[in-house]
């Protein structure tokens, strides 16, 4: 794993031991093509923070969006949203 990788791996292991993250998806199986519940988005829009990493995700960068409820929503780069995936240990099937 790449250090930025691992970096980015630690501090979201960090936020879910402090409760700062979602443990699960907001309803649902893992995210998929075919799967996703609409509250599980991947979607390119205006510059936001990572919630998993704090990094800036740029206007047009593909971003998942993960919306639990109208006050909680948190959205990930595509690399952050697959290492809090295997934080949850949710990446049993590959
Ligand atoms: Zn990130």
């Amino acid at each position: 794993m790449p250090a930025v990788e691992d970096r980015r791996a630690a501090k979201i292991r960090e936020k879910l031991a402090d409760g700062k993250l979602p443990r699960a998806f907001p309803s649902g199986p893992r995210p998929g093509i075919d799967t996703n519940p609409p509250s599980v988005r991947l979607v390119m829009g205006a510059p936001e923070v990572c919630s998993g990493c704090d990094e800036a995700i740029r206007a047009g960068e593909p971003r998942w969006e993960f919306e639990y409820a109208a006050t909680l929503r948190v959205c990930f780069h595509e690399t952050c949203e697959r290492l809090w995936e295997e934080a949850l240990g949710l990446d049993q099937g590959e």
